[in-house]
């Protein structure tokens, strides 16, 4: 483990992030660690706190955090948000529900016509665009508990992901929690 800005750091690959986060008998949120969202949370305790908890797994996604770490003496790798989604994915259990929730509907489709053909086994709990009023939601709310996902994948870009995250993380029934940004638009071409 390494420390930047007060963030613990996950310092591993990325087979033993997804096997810490599988294993996990709490809740989890992963966090895609590049500076944007860092430093959103800098500025906001609600995120920070969240962040900061020892339900939150912080990859180092991008250059901007995995440089100044490796100043500081640390042999880290990058572990790109987008290949840990997709190694989630293709690392699922039987059990696990997917929920997948962000991007426009064009998009969402084409992505989740994508994730059927790809991961042909996976088990879509259910899905929704991300143009919507997270302070007010409870119909998503209600039908992700309702689906009871195991896992939800939230694309609404920083710092709306990570906000709707914090706020609803313990009501709803997902053990593991990751906001993918743009991910869902990549997948979806
Ligand atoms: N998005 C959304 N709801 C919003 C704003 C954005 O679902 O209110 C989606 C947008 O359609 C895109 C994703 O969030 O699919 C964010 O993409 P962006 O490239 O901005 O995120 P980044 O990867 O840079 O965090």
């Amino acid at each position: 483990m390494c420390f930047l800005c007060g963030y613990r750091i996950f310092n591993g690959t990325i087979d033993e992030v997804i096997k810490k986060v599988m294993d996990a008998n709490d809740k989890v949120h992963i966090v895609s660690g590049n500076p944007e969202v860092l430093y959103n949370g800098l500025y906001n305790r609600f995120i920070y706190d969240n962040f900061t908890s020892k339900n939150s797994v912080i990859i180092p996604d991008g250059i901007g955090v995995v440089k100044p770490l490796r100043l500081k003496g640390h042999n880290i790798q990058k572990i790109a948000g987008i290949d840990l989604f997709m190694e989630l994915l293709s690392n699922l259990n039987e059990k696990d529900s997917v929920y997948f929730l962000g991007a426009s509907n064009d998009v969402l489709n084409m992505f989740i016509k994508n994730v059927q053909k790809k991961y042909k086994n996976i088990n879509i709990a259910g899905y929704h665009h991300g143009y919507i009023d997270i302070y007010n939601c409870d119909y998503i709310i209600n039908d992700i508990k309702s689906k009871q996902p195991t896992i939800i994948f939230v694309a609404m870009g920083a710092p709306k992901q990570e906000i709707f995250i914090t706020k609803y993380m313990n009501e709803l029934p997902c053990k593991i929690f990751m906001g993918v940004g743009g991910s869902f638009d990549v997948i979806s071409e």
